[in-house]
């Protein structure tokens, strides 16, 4: 799998507006936002799309939904949020490796384009 932006951004290769990090983890801002806030949460596993996931990553997996609860929490998304995971060509994927986009702070309409 070719290194993706979203690799530079877990190696600090490229800087990035990040916003939360653990073992397993990484969310920062995406560099062109489509809400107020609109975060990416990127597992540190190379994981290119939803079709890659592995059994084995279940547990990675109920990780990165529980961080995405505890992250709208912490920027106090209280109305509400989105969150969109883009997969392939049709789908609307640009980088090759999984990523949540949390998105809040307005409405959202459906349904989506
Ligand atoms: P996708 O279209 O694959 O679902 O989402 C990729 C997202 O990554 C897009 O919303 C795009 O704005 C964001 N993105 C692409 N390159 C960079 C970057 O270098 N830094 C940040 N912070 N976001 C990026």
């Amino acid at each position: 799998m070719a290194e993706t932006v979203f690799q530079k951004i877990i190696d600090r290769e490229i800087p990035a507006d990040i916003v939360y990090e653990d073992d397993l983890c990484l969310a920062f801002r995406d560099v062109t936002p489509q809400a107020p806030t609109h975060v990416l949460l990127i597992p540190k596993k190379p994981i290119e799309s939803i079709d890659q996931i592995a059994d084995e990553d279940a547990e990675l997996l109920g990780h990165l939904w529980i961080t995405i609860r505890k992250l709208a929490n912490e920027l106090n998304l209280d109305a509400g949020y989105r969150v969109v995971v883009n997969c392939g060509k049709d789908g609307g994927q640009t980088v090759d490796h999984l990523h949540f986009h949390l998105l809040g702070g307005r409405a959202m309409a459906w349904p989506p384009g």
